[in-house]
């Protein structure tokens, strides 16, 4: 199954729900990190997280940019996601690995912490970006991101996040739901979709069984009662690119990029995202130091 997310609508008006599959997505984010389990778990639920996040924007061009730091053993988390399915994120200490939990499950809670806070950042296009960051309750992601939706946006809701690391640090399922209460919503309804999640099967069972987004929202709202709005494709992508690196080298000191012009005759820059690198030789160098130096002047 490729990766996707569905956006429905139940068909009373009371609830939104969205649903992804991402297990290639944090696969890629697995491979070009290196992560071992509990850095993987960890990086993957932000990103199914914040994926979902994204997508309940509803607006072309907007990015969302979540920072995680609980002070536990992983460091930060940083995940960008833009409303089209495109997310991109990395991890601090990318090889933590720590004993299973009382649930026999990765003890994300541990290895976040939860001595910090979730930042999210959101940029729609033509307006100035926002900022809003919560304390973490739990330091397991979904509960951070409910926690979040509640607080800074007033908007009441359900997150449920899972990752599944096979014993070979590949990834065996993630996915996850975004379900956010509309205002005509009864107390009655809330109280019954607080119970249908309540006996969910657990969603790590459910994403390895191959259940598609738009069944385990199904077994939530019973079949039937969603309407899809759309699906959209999501992957791990980094524009990233050599030019953009080179322009962000123009704003160093010249000092600086002398010295590593002089003294390591050109440069090499990897990309925090996707790891790629870029190498500058001492041609593409002075040309930079042209340019920083034009800027100077300016
Ligand atoms: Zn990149």
């Amino acid at each position: 199954m490729k990766d996707y997310l569905v956006k429905t609508i139940t068909k009373d008006n009371q609830f939104r729900a969205y649903a992804i599959t991402a297990k290639e997505t944090v696969n890629t984010a697995q491979k070009d990190h290196n992560t071992l389990s509990a850095s993987s778990a960890a990086l993957g639920r932000s990103i199914v997280a914040s994926t979902l996040l994204a997508s309940s924007l509803d607006k072309s061009g907007a990015i969302i940019s979540t920072k995680i730091n609980g002070g536990g053993p992983v460091g930060s988390i940083i995940v960008d996601s833009d409303s089209k399915g495109h997310v991109k994120g990395y991890i601090q200490n990318p090889q933590v690995h720590l004993p299973l939990n009382d649930h026999h499950k990765i003890d994300v809670g541990k290895a976040v912490g939860i001595n910090g806070f979730l930042q999210v950042t959101k940029m729609l296009k033509g307006m100035e970006p926002t900022n809003s960051s919560v304390p973490l309750t739990s330091g397991e992601i979904g509960d951070d991101f409910t926690f979040y939706l509640a607080q800074s946006e007033q908007i009441p809701s359900a997150v449920g996040v899972s990752v599944f690391v096979n014993d070979d640090n590949t990834i065996g399922a993630a996915g996850g739901y975004f379900i956010q209460v509309l205002p005509g919503a009864s107390d009655e309804s809330i109280t019954k979709l607080e119970e249908r999640l309540r006996s969910l099967p657990m969603l790590s069972e459910l994403l390895l069984a191959d259940q598609t987004p738009e069944a385990i929202l199904e077994l939530i709202f019973g079949s039937d009662n969603l309407k899809v709005l759309e699906q959209i494709p999501v992957e791990f992508y980094c524009d990233c690119s050599k030019k953009q690196f080179g322009d962000d080298l123009t704003g160093l000191p010249i000092d600086q990029l002398e010295t590593m012009l002089n003294e390591d005759h050109g440069v090499s820059v990897t990309c925090n995202f996707c790891e790629s690198h870029y190498e500058y030789s001492e041609d593409e160098l002075k040309e930079i130091i042209e340019i920083a130096k034009s800027k100077a002047n300016d």
